[in-house]
């Protein structure tokens, strides 16, 4: 990754970061590590770069946000990856979370349904030397079919439910982080693929941006911005 080159001067408010996160309970050293060495404010605006190293959402374009970090973390520690794992993402956003999974596992499948954060998303990949990532435009509340089953699946966004067509490209014993909106309230969930059942935990509220979707929010008459 670009981080180790030299001009890198954003490694010291890097290191703040990955401390706050320990502060804040996340103790699985992989994914400290990632967060550690990956460089978030190339994810990022310019105008918002400042902002990188912050524990806070922050807006990327398109009336989208780039996820706080230490919800990020906590549902990356959830998946409980060991590396060489598939795992799909919902949501791509600016690609920085796609960036910390593909540090922790073997392939990621990332979704975005707007082709314009989603090509923003691929060159930020690109430039910090990721490759074992395929970003895909589409809706993510389908899933993504011709590369399932996935040992773990990751929704940074919240919908209604639980979209069945990801519980389906789930792999046996797989599980996925998805936050539900239940009128206007939202959850984290850990789902864990059980034959043909799951089991369900719950981490606690979050805010997340909508999921949009056949199984998520309706798009509505009007563009979004
Ligand atoms: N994890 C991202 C944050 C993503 S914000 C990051 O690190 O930057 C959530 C993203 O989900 C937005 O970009 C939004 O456009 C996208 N999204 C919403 N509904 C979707 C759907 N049905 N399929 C794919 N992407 C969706």
């Amino acid at each position: 990754m670009a981080t180790g080159r030299v001009g890198d001067s954003y490694g010291g408010y890097r290191q703040r970061l990955v401390e706050q996160l320990r502060e804040r309970g996340i103790k699985d050293l992989a994914v400290l590590r990632a967060v550690g060495e990956t460089p978030r404010h190339l994810f990022m605006p310019a105008a918002v770069r400042h902002r990188a190293y912050e524990d806070s959402a922050v807006p990327i374009g398109q009336g989208q946000t780039i996820s706080q970090p230490s919800i990020q973390a906590r549902s990356l520690e959830a998946l409980e990856l060991k590396g060489g794992e598939r795992v799909l993402e919902v949501g791509t956003g600016s690609g920085y979370q796609t960036a910390l999974l593909a540090a922790l596992c073997g392939t990621v499948v990332s979704i975005e349904r707007l082709p314009e954060l989603a090509d923003r998303a691929r060159s930020a990949l690109a430039e910090v030397g990721v490759s074992n990532v395929t970003v895909i435009v589409g809706d993510g509340s389908l899933g993504w079919t011709p590369m399932a089953p996935y040992d773990g699946i990751v929704v940074a966004a919240a919908g209604p439910e639980i979209p069945a067509p990801l519980v389906n490209q789930l792999a046996e014993g797989g599980r996925m982080i998805i936050p539900v909106d239940s009128g206007g309230t939202q959850e984290l969930l850990r789902v864990t693929r059980k034959g043909t059942g799951t089991t369900q935990e719950r981490m606690g509220g979050v805010l997340f941006v909508p999921l949009l979707g056949r199984h998520g929010f309706p798009t509505g008459p009007t563009p979004e911005r």
